[in-house]
């Protein structure tokens, strides 16, 4: 990429940014020039942290999802409107994205545009995800088993029929609140295998399954389906063979109550480089669990997978100063910890609450260092931790890593792999503001995602 920033850009929706074309890389660098533009300027918080959204990068990662989930069933939920104007609806797959792991507006419309229905765990995303236009209710799975009375009813006026349940008191709200729902039933699954689990929170047992199927049928509500999630972030795929096996075996307690299960729910857990793996297991274990699938609908719920490394995250190198180390007779001469202490412009209690509530490990790279975008790789390095900007201590990024010594306040480190659970989670302790984002259309599928949001923004939707 060229050192050079573009103002190339196209607003597509008034009420939004504007989109850029170009490389996510040129975009930081743009982004960094401006600062320091601004800084120069002498204005208010000119070195503010800035997050580059990779639109395009979502388009390929849906490309790779039709591309290795061929036997997923076509979706056509969308209004006919939109069908006419935007073709790739007619070839996309039924998937349902997770908007908790990141209702940015335009990853909402481009998902939207691309066909993708949507799992909401709250009336708030509904509301958000309806707010964009054009979307039918029936495209939206409230996949929250534990839901509050209001948010069952207010779903239910709103037109979003399909929802799960994993207790008997849920089916009991959902007879007060919304008896006609399409219910599916969360079940436990081996959730062992990944970064986060959710087994201790959701799902049914096998062995309670049967009776909440029969006091389901007592209340006269209609169970059409069976989901689960082995977790978020799953690191060994082989474990949605045996999830897949218990689904079957659900199925299987339906029909023995009077029920005809339609809906498979595959749910989460797709890790980026694992995903053509876990896509051949769950094609696998489809074929052999559910060898008669005319009249079975397969859904999944990604979200991470998406939009993980779609966004990148630049911030500025605030402060820098030695740790507080005691010295005494017994301290080594050399010491394996980290020397320097960098503070930079976001943190845990920002973008980087993924540390926290999502386990992740944060690498940071050099993305400037003394006005310069060039970095040789013969500069020294030096053990050194990154701290966010808050006042409290467990706002630290990365507790040890290695960055060139001659690091300075007002250089700027580069974050990759920024898309998911991270900014739907941040707050604004200490008063500091979220981190803005800049969009791109990035590189290979940036046309699309130009036609795609183009078509939406046409059909009077979106705006
Ligand atoms: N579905 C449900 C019900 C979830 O709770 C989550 C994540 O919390 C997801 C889907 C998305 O999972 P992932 O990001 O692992 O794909």
């Amino acid at each position: 990429p060229s050192d050079q920033p573009t103002d190339e850009s196209v607003r597509i929706f008034p009420s939004l940014p504007p989109i850029h074309y170009g490389h996510p890389e040129i975009h930081l660098r743009a982004g960094i020039m401006r600062a320091s533009r601004l800084a120069e300027a002498q204005e208010p918080n000119a070195e503010k942290a800035f997050f580059v959204a990779d639109l395009s990068q979502v388009y390929r990662q849906h490309m790779r999802w039709k591309a290795s989930l061929p036997e997923i069933q076509p979706f056509y939920g969308a209004p006919p409107d939109l069908r006419k104007q935007i073709q790739v609806i007619l070839i996309a797959p039924l998937f349902f994205t997770a908007v908790k792991c990141n209702p940015d507006p335009y990853i909402l419309r481009l998902l939207a545009s691309l066909g993708a229905g949507f799992d909401c765990a709250s009336n708030g995303e509904i509301s958000q995800v309806l707010g964009v236009g054009g979307i039918d209710p029936a495209r939206i799975i409230f996949a929250n088993p534990c839901k509050a009375v209001s948010f069952i009813r207010s779903a239910g006026k709103a037109g979003v029929d399909t929802m799960t349940f994993d207790n008997a008191d849920e089916l009991y709200k959902i007879a007060r609140a919304h008896s006609s729902a399409k219910l599916v039933v969360r079940i436990l699954t081996d959730d062992s295998k990944s970064l986060c689990a959710f087994g201790i929170k959701f799902g049914a047992p096998l062995h309670t399954v049967p009776g909440l199927l029969g006091k389901a049928r007592e209340l006269g509500l209609n169970v059409v389906g069976v989901s689960f999630h082995v977790g978020s972030g799953c690191y060994d795929p082989s474990v949605y063979t045996d999830a897949i096996a218990r689904a079957r075996a659900v199925f299987d307690m339906g029909r023995e109550v009077g029920y005809t299960f339609n809906l498979l729910d595959v749910g989460g857990g797709f890790e980026d480089a694992l995903f053509e793996q876990a896509a051949a297991v769950i094609t696998k274990a489809i074929d052999q669990y559910f060898p008669d699938r005319s009249a079975l609908k397969i859904i999944a719920e990604p979200g991470r997978f998406y939009v993980s490394k779609a966004f990148k995250l630049a911030a500025n190198i605030i402060a820098r100063r030695a740790p507080l180390v005691e010295v005494s007779a017994t301290t080594p001469e050399v010491s394996d910890e980290p020397s320097v202490m960098y503070y930079i412009n976001d943190g845990v209690y920002g973008a980087f609450n993924c540390i926290l509530f999502d386990h992740q490990v944060i690498h940071p790279y050099v993305l400037s260092m003394d006005g310069s975008f060039h970095v040789p790789a013969s500069v020294p390095q030096k053990l050194s931790s990154v701290w966010g900007p808050t006042c409290d201590s467990i706002d630290c990024v990365s507790p040890k890593t290695t960055l060139p010594s001659a690091l300075q306040v007002g250089d700027w480190l580069g974050f990759d792999n920024m898309g998911a659970y991270t900014v739907c989670a941040a707050s604004q302790f200490n008063g500091f503001e979220l981190s803005n984002v800049i969009y791109t259309m990035g590189g290979a599928g940036g046309l699309e995602v130009q036609k795609a949001l183009a078509g939406l923004a046409a059909s009077g939707h979106g705006l």
